[in-house]
Order: structure tokens, then sequence, then C-alpha cells
């Protein structure tokens, strides 16, 4: 079975890392999610650069760089995404409007600082994999996982945006921009409520969901297989892969990214009893064609195959980056290109 991961990030600026672990998990191909936000400004540039050691194997979605002293605004959003793309970005990666992010930016979704990216990303089709919410468990200290409270991962405090509000903007989102092409991250965490998940996917044509856990999509899955084999059944045109992966073999939930890899390829295409990383239950055993479509085909039908990095892109996106960087970030940037 092909296997293309479509939801992976470079944490330690390590791709050399990343591709010997897609070649020991059996990837054909994966994608690089760039989360440069306000403390990672060269995310996306490493992500890009990342396709020089295999130009056919690396995808690279990139994200805006936020920077002090320079405000959010609509033409430059609009901006960066144009340069990224042209640079040979596949897609734009959104986190902004996961709850601890938001919290930090207070950029609503559906304000004008994003209007006009997402009026281009709906006219080019680019392909958008969008972080919206986390697990409503997360909202109350006495529903969240041990882990999640462990990790201050909690939504509680001054700043956060409910879970409603997030969900309400990137509905507003879509009633602006309809054929949108967005996968939303984590199964837009709507494991214990799928008629959400199935409104929003009969509703508008190219929403998609990612399937990366979310350890509790899986348990969800898990606890009830018949009625999410009926709902993978139901949607395999627009269900894609993902774990999470990172440049480093850890993990803070699962304990290995090895872990992950099994866990979800065991819930998704194994029918067998298995018990991986403290959690038991039963396989649900997709059929071969819809595994097949999740594993690598959706996404290869929305992102095509990898875009060249372009020298002459690359350049012009470093050179709209420079003057906000800092100038430990100029040296890095210069030394990566
Ligand atoms: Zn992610």
């Amino acid at each position: 079975m092909r296997v293309i991961d479509s939801h992976v990030h470079l944490e330690n600026h390590d791709p050399a890392k990343a591709l010997a672990m897609a070649d020991d998990f059996g990837y054909e191909r994966f994608a690089l999610m760039a989360i440069p936000c306000y403390t990672d400004p060269l995310n996306t540039l490493e992500c890009l650069l990342a396709k020089r050691a295999a130009p056919e194997r690396i995808y690279a979605f990139g994200g805006m760089v936020y920077t002090p002293g320079t405000p959010a605004n609509g033409r430059d959003h609009e901006k960066q995404l144009e340069l990224m793309m042209q640079a040979g970005c596949d897609g734009f990666k959104i986190l902004e409007s996961k709850p601890s992010v938001y919290r930090r930016l207070q950029l609503p979704l559906d304000g004008d600082v994003f209007d006009r990216a997402f009026a281009l990303a709906q006219a080019e089709q680019i392909p958008i994999t969008w972080h919206a919410g986390d697990p409503a468990t997360f909202w109350d200290a006495k529903t969240a996982p041990e882990f999640a409270v462990r990790h201050n991962w909690l939504c509680v405090g001054e700043g956060f945006p409910s879970l409603a509000r997030l969900y309400g903007e990137v509905e507003n989102v879509f009633a602006r921009y309809p054929r949108l092409c967005a996968s939303m991250a984590h199964l837009y965490f709507t494991s214990d409520d799928r008629a959400h998940a199935e409104r929003m996917l009969d509703q508008y044509e190219n929403f998609w969901l990612d399937l990366t856990p979310g350890s509790e999509m899986y348990h969800a899955f898990l606890a009830d297989r018949d009625g999410w084999k009926a709902f993978f059944d139901k949607y395999q045109d627009k269900l894609v892969f993902g774990t999470d992966m990172v440049d480093a073999e850890g993990d803070v939930v699962f304990g290995s990214q090895q872990t992950i890899v099994d866990f979800v390829l065991n819930t998704l295409c194994d029918d067998k009893p298995f018990s991986i990383g403290g959690v038991s239950g039963t396989g649900l055993g997709l059929a071969p064609a819809v595994q097949q479509k999740i594993l690598a085909g959706n996404f290869e039908r929305r992102a095509g195959t990898p875009n060249p990095i372009s020298a002459s892109g690359l350049n012009a996106y470093a050179e709209y980056l420079m003057p906000r960087l800092t100038k430990e970030d100029q040296r890095r940037a210069e030394a990566l290109l």
C-alpha cells in the first residue's frame, strides 16, 4: 500500500532525520507543515529547502510569519501566501485557530487579516491544512486528559477563544469561500460529534478532514467501530492520513512516532484485536480500496506531485522576510539559502 503522510513538522531543523524516519515507516512521500508563527520565522523556508534532499518525495505547506513590530494585515498575508507558493510551496498551513496560538495572536480567522489570503487560496485552489479547535475536553481541567494538563494544553484562562467561537469563524470563512480546499486537521475535533463532521463534509465540496491523531479520535473510532466504519466508507474521498510526525523519534503523548504510525494503521486497516501504547481495540478493517484513498490517493489528488522549488521564488520570499527578522535569523536565512 502506498503511503503519503500529509501532516509532518520540522521541529528540530533536521530534515534528514524526517527523511530517514519516512524511509523507516515506508512512506512514499510526506508533507511538511510549516508553523513559523511567532517563534520560528524561518520554518517555511526550512520546509521548502528540505525538498532539496528528495524533491519528488517532499511537499511543503507554508505558514504565516508574525513578528513584533510588524502588525498582521491582509495585504501582508496575501503577499506571504503568494510568495510561498511561487517559491515552491504545495499548500498553506494554518495553525492560528489552535486555541493557544489564537490566545497569543487574537486574530479572528474570519476577519480582514485572513480574507485576502483565503480569496487567493480559493481562486488558485491552494490546498490548506487547517488546525481549528482542540478536543472539547481541553476547555475544562476536570475533563481534560492527564497528558493535556501535564503539558499545559488546557484552554482555560484569559484570552482563550471558546470552541464554539473557533467553529463559528471556520463556518464564516466557508460561507464566504465555499470552494476552499481545506483539510481540517485532527478530524476537526469532531470525534465526539460525528454529525457535526458530516454536516460540514456534506455542505462544502472541498471540505476534508485529516486523520492525524488526537488520541481521542482513535479511542472514539475503536469504541464505535460500526458507526465510524460507515463514516469512513461514506467519506472515503475526503479523508487523508497524517501522523504529526516530527524530525525526532519521541512523542509526548504516545511515547514514539513509531507507536503513532502503528496505532493509526492498526486502527484503520487491520480488523484484528491489538494493543499498542496502552490502548487495546479491534481495527476497523477498511476495505483495501478505501485504505489506499485515505493513505495516499486523496492527498495526491488534491496536491498533485510536489512542486519544484524555484530559486528566484525562494530569493523573493527570503527578501520579503529579511527586514523583519532579527540579525541572527537573517544570518541563519542566508546560510540556509
Ligand atoms: Zn500538526
